[in-house]
């Protein structure tokens, strides 16, 4: 089952190692956009001896090689997507859960066509998720 991860990382030339392959792991299956301290409070419990050092280091790596990307949505902390490619970002005000949202900047013809070359596009919203609202309506309706 880590098969994905193994070929990612080769892809990218980098060393497998099981640090790295949890990390993927993890950051496949919660695509909530984690920090660091949350996927070693996670990574932790099925490994006591793994030190918080090692995650960042190889959470740092992992977004050097371009394999993961970090976002400062949230304010003074980074948070980690598997998702490499351009897409938006949902961030709910309740349960600090950041979602992917797939809609395309219409704008970017416009800006290359002025002669810039896009690297990055970041397309943040904030709000209450679908799952924070559903809570308050039970919330008040009782
Ligand atoms: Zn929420
Ligand atoms: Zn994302």
């Amino acid at each position: 089952m880590f098969e994905k991860y193994v070929k990612l990382l080769r892809e990218h030339s980098m060393k497998v190692t099981p640090q790295r392959l949890d990390i993927l792991k993890y950051l496949d299956e919660h695509r909530v956009h984690p920090t660091v301290e949350m996927i070693y409070m996670e990574l932790k419990k099925n490994n006591p001896s793994l030190s918080k050092t090692t995650v960042y280091n190889n959470v740092e790596t992992l977004e050097k090689h371009g394999i993961i990307q970090s976002l400062t949505i949230s304010g003074n902390e980074l948070r980690y997507d598997f998702r490499n490619d351009m897409h938006c970002h949902f961030i709910c005000k309740r349960c600090g859960r950041i979602f992917d949202i797939d809609i395309v900047c219409p704008n970017i013809g416009k800006v290359e066509q002025s002669g810039f070359k896009i690297e990055e596009v970041h397309g943040y919203f904030k709000g209450i998720c679908r799952d924070c609202l559903k809570k308050e309506e039970m919330e008040n309706g009782s």
